[in-house]
């Protein structure tokens, strides 16, 4: 029999709901003050919340740097053809850093709620899209037990009511870890690390935490774009501030 179709369903969900509760943090991550009753089970508070600081238009068209009108993007002038549009949620900084080490290194996976939450209006999250976690190589993924990646593509479908396909994107050659490069190696790094199933005719949005030069996103779209898909766009919930 199902665990939860007995008469006694009801008071055990409340049970488990309690204890996820008392697991829970009392007080939000980052400022670590009590989060309101009226804000339930949240990690992240709206205060907290509303500290980010949204990427400044305008942008360059295609990789959504803050740019003055009229003038080459240098961010993203030698990136291959397929990734058409890259946009990102707000700078990473101060508390949005916090929020996206909370995610990545402290196990904090449902800090991805907050972040989908600031991220759900970005432009690319329109029409009929499919949602694409960027993988992270297997290694990764079972040192950190989950896909922060993941976790912010579920929160944005439930958000836009649009579905996350893990299928048709994967990493097929580890990577060295990015932090040190430049962002030329960078783009030598990834290149050839991602493999794509079939992807015709299909509008895809790429999904991950950080934007730093766009090298991973970048050689993620050209893979999809190789196997058929019509259009790949990307959205991060931060974008790094770099020195061009
Ligand atoms: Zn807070
Ligand atoms: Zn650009």
């Amino acid at each position: 029999m199902p665990l939860f179709a007995s008469p006694g369903a009801g008071r055990l969900a409340e049970i488990l709901a309690g204890v996820e509760r008392w697991l829970l943090p009392a007080a939000c991550l980052l400022c670590r003050e009590p989060v309101p009753a009226r804000e339930g089970d949240r990690l992240i508070c709206d205060l907290c919340r509303l500290r980010w600081q949204a990427v400044p238009h305008p942008l360059c068209d295609r990789c959504g740097q803050p740019s003055s009108r009229g003038l080459e993007c240098r961010l993203c002038a030698g990136w291959p053809p397929g990734l058409s549009r890259a946009r990102s949620a707000v700078w990473l900084e101060g508390s949005a850093r916090d929020a996206v080490h909370q995610l990545k290194y402290e196990g904090w996976s449902r800090a991805a709620e907050a972040m989908a939450e600031s991220m759900k209006g970005l432009e690319p999250l329109t029409g009929q899209v499919c949602l694409i976690p960027i993988p992270l190589g297997r290694r990764r993924q079972r040192v950190r037990g989950y896909n922060q990646s993941e976790r912010i593509a579920s929160a944005l479908a439930g958000r836009i009511g649009r579905p996350v396909r893990t299928d048709l994107l994967q990493r097929v050659r580890e990577t060295r870890t990015q932090t040190a490069l430049t962002p030329e190696a960078r783009h030598a790094n990834v290149a050839a690390a991602f493999g794509a199933a079939p992807a015709s005719g299909l509008e895809l949005v790429l999904v991950d935490d950080v934007f730093t030069t766009g090298a991973t996103l970048a050689a993620a779209a050209a893979a999809l774009v190789d196997a058929g898909a019509a259009r790949v766009e990307a959205v991060t919930f931060a974008r790094a501030v770099i020195d061009l």
